[in-house]
């Protein structure tokens, strides 16, 4: 598991006053600074044109993720956050495969 993602101490480097809020409220095990809340299947993906508003960027060369079966996991596993797509280290995978046995 990656102990810099639950590194509670460190500076809120955070602008946005929601997000400033949320994690000022938070209990303090939630405040890992990145995770996997969730799972996903990828179905599709396709060049942005305009679609997916309100949340998909609209900018040149950027790309839409389709996703399906969309599963909050029961509780986050700490992970840094990264772009595109990646494979998780060993720990996170037992962990995530750890959470979705307490789903099912
Ligand atoms: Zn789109």
């Amino acid at each position: 598991m990656d102990e810099t993602a639950l590194d509670t101490t460190a500076p809120l480097n955070v602008q946005h006053p929601l997000i400033r809020t949320a994690y000022a409220n938070a209990a303090p095990g939630a405040r890992a600074r990145g995770a996997i809340v969730a799972l996903a299947e990828l179905t599709n993906c396709h060049p942005a044109n305009g679609c997916c508003a309100p949340w998909g960027e609209a900018e040149p060369d950027v790309w839409h993720w389709v996703l399906a079966d969309i599963r909050a996991l029961p509780h986050p596993i700490p992970c840094t956050g990264r772009q595109r797509l990646w494979t998780p280290e060993p720990a996170t995978l037992i962990a995530l495969h750890a959470e979705i046995e307490v789903a099912t």
